[in-house]
């Protein structure tokens, strides 16, 4: 069993009044407190047994690195098992901090080119262990205070594919939004497109509206088997049609559809992948298209190369899409995109680089 303060807590106090538990959750997230022993409007009893039996934290520190320009940092935090996930930090166009979460311990989805595929998956990660990651860079910046102490965002694309474990990030996400300051449109869960999970959304009563990202890669159908091999011959017209009930549900500015497209040289980026992309997207409507220069992860991938990038996006802008590109970050502590696998106890040449200060 994982750490899971809810169950703790009914077992603990199986009397107590809801309105209990609501303030044990936002002692939790109190930028003024350190421990229960802070949360005095608990009964003091009930503080001195919260302070014994309930963690006030669900993963602990293992291993901090932070990049060069000290833009990014990144974490692995042991979890219950002695298991370890990571989680980054990132400077953002605001000034502040976007933070990149993971949800499993490793991925059952093995999408070719990223890191974290190659561990399979090992276990979902429990709610508390989730949120504790925003609770482990509140208490960071407030430790390091010549870092700006706010954090924004958050991207659910660190390890794990997020909609495989939809309860627990759905706990997460209304726990953030009802104790912290994060809004619905700077919460992004991003996933490889599981589509009875994206149905699930589509009438969930308690699903936040928060912003979805759908991890395309390509919009042939053939193509897109072989990098994600969790597609199949239907998947492309079924997302369609899911994309296109969705934001005739809930589309607007505040909720738009994002497609995310890493560059992969030679795989999909010619100007026949463009066009078809164009002509996917142009289908649904209004979805916005983020490419992501590929993060080198081994031997079988190679990024695209600039002017082929450059030609990808002409097309795409003769098509009239909306399309960034990605900033990628902490590429030298191994804290890009795809790159997240867990080398705590084992580290790596990129650890032990002399730029990189070890905590
Ligand atoms: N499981 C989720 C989150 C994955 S990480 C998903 O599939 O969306 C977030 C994004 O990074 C995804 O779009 C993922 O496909 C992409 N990614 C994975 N490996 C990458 C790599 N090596 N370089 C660039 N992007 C990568």
């Amino acid at each position: 069993m994982y750490v899971n303060r809810k169950r703790i807590f009914d077992g603990l106090f199986p009397d107590a009044k809801a309105f209990r538990w609501k303030q044990v959750i936002a002692a939790l997230f109190n930028p003024a407190f350190s421990g229960w022993k802070d949360a005095s409007n608990l009964p003091e009893e009930m503080r001195t047994e919260l302070e014994r039996r309930l963690p006030w934290m669900s993963v602990k520190m293992a291993l901090i690195q932070e990049s060069a320009q000290r833009d990014t940092f990144k974490v692995a935090l042991e979890v219950e098992g002695g298991q370890h996930i990571e989680s980054v930090l990132m400077m953002n166009a605001r000034g502040a901090w976007t933070i990149c979460v993971s949800s499993q311990v490793g991925c059952a989805m093995r999408c070719g080119f990223c890191a974290t595929g190659k561990m399979g998956l090992i276990r979902s990660l429990d709610a508390d262990e989730i949120m504790d990651q925003y609770r482990f860079w509140t208490t960071f910046l407030r430790e390091h205070p010549d870092l700006p102490p706010r954090i924004s965002n958050v991207v659910f694309m660190g390890m794990g594919e997020p909609l495989a474990n939809y309860e627990n990030v759905r706990t997460t996400v209304n726990t953030w939004l009802s104790n912290t300051d994060l809004g619905h449109t700077r919460i992004t869960v991003s996933t490889v497109g599981v589509l009875p999970r994206l149905e699930q959304i589509l009438t969930d009563t308690d699903w936040p509206h928060i912003r979805l990202a759908v991890s395309l890669h390509c919009a042939i159908e053939e193509t897109r088997k072989k990098i994600v091999p969790t597609s199949y011959d239907e998947f492309l017209p079924k997302l369609e049609d899911w994309a296109k009930r969705y934001l005739q549900k809930f589309g607007n500015r505040r909720h738009h559809l994002t497609f995310e497209y890493v560059m992969l040289k030679g795989v999909n980026d010619t100007p026949a992948h463009a066009r078809a992309l164009a002509k996917f997207v142009n289908h649904i409507g209004n979805v916005r298209v983020n490419l992501i220069p590929y993060n080198l992860t081994g031997v079988e991938f190679e990024c695209s190369t600039e002017p082929a990038i450059q030609e990808f996006l002409e097309i795409l802008h003769t098509k009239h899409l909306i399309v960034t590109t990605r900033r990628t970050m902490g590429e030298d502590i191994a804290a890009a995109c795809g790159q997240l696998i867990v080398v705590a106890n084992k580290p790596t040449t990129e650890n032990t680089s002399s730029f990189l200060k070890t905590y």
